[in-house]
């Protein structure tokens, strides 16, 4: 079952491979599984579907979301927070990777239900207020258009969010939309403090006939591209988390921890460099690929 979950990803989301599922919820049943919550480093807790992540930073003051996954994923979610100890109520500030059905389509809910905050990307924030999706995302044409949220604040390249205690910082990280974005907090165990990096999408998907190389849509995708592997390179990065766990090897990585070998398997520092270096790799094939049209 990993194994063929593994497969899947590398031909949806990961890949080389060029063009997105012409029906996108041929996936959702498998991303949704259900998978109880658990505590992967201080304050921080893995709250969502097997296959779509969300993450919850907690504090006395109220906590932060990132990422809601399906619009049928919101149930799971808050019954995980719940199972936790925590409250959705709590929730004051929730993020976003990029602005894709399966990472942003239950936000609206979660923000109904929690009251809380949003803050996003100027791109991301006006598909989120406005039209659910938008002409330059690469995809456009084979995803379904989000919930829209009525208010979300925009947030610029670098700037830090508290709730309590956490501090979240933004980095823009586009290519696999225009408004993708990456967070990295601190968690810490007594005086153990770990910079954790939740990367965003980097696989060069799309629609039938979009080109990265030759977009009038979204005609900086590679260069956008080269900006987030330079991030993911540069980052502290001791625990790295994906929007699909499978693209940083989580469920491996979690079921070594569980069997209890040491030191942590989930603290990687290389982690981030090497999913920068897989990404870079497939867009070269991409790039080699459109060329060869
Ligand atoms: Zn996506």
């Amino acid at each position: 079952m990993a194994k063929l979950a593994f497969l899947f990803l590398l031909l949806c989301e990961a890949a080389s491979v060029a063009q997105a599922p012409s029906n996108p919820c041929q996936s959702c049943a498998e991303w949704n599984a259900p998978q109880a919550p658990f505590h992967i480093y201080g304050n921080t807790f893995y709250v969502g579907p097997h296959g779509l992540s969300s993450i919850l930073i907690t504090s006395s003051a109220g906590h932060v979301l990132i990422d809601g996954g399906l619009p049928e994923s919101v149930s799971q979610i808050v019954a995980n927070i719940r199972k936790l100890g925590f409250r959705v109520e709590d929730v004051k500030l929730i993020v976003n990777s990029h602005v894709h059905f399966d990472h942003a389509g239950g936000i609206a809910e979660l923000q109904r239900l929690s009251g809380a905050r949003i803050v996003a990307s100027k791109w991301s924030a006006d598909v989120m207020t406005k039209t659910g999706l938008s002409r330059d995302d690469p995809q456009y044409g084979v995803i379904p258009p989000i919930a829209l949220v009525a208010h979300v604040q925009t947030l610029s390249d670098g700037e830090t969010f508290r709730v309590g205690d956490i501090a979240l910082t933004a980095h823009l990280t586009p290519g696999h939309t225009p408004g993708g974005t990456s967070w990295t907090w601190k968690s810490c165990e007594a005086s153990r403090c770990l910079n954790l990096v939740f990367a965003d999408s980097l696989s060069p998907v799309s629609a039938d006939g979009f080109k990265f190389t030759k977009s009038r849509e979204y005609p900086t995708a590679i260069q956008d591209f080269k900006k987030s592997y330079a991030f993911l390179r540069a980052t502290p990065c001791d625990i790295l988390l994906t929007t699909h766990p499978d693209a940083s090897n989580f469920w491996e990585r979690v079921g070594s921890r569980d069997r209890g070998v040491k030191p942590d398997p989930i603290v990687d520092s290389a982690a981030c460099r090497q999913l920068a270096d897989r990404a870079e790799a497939n867009l070269q094939k991409r790039i080699a690929e459109e060329s060869a049209k």
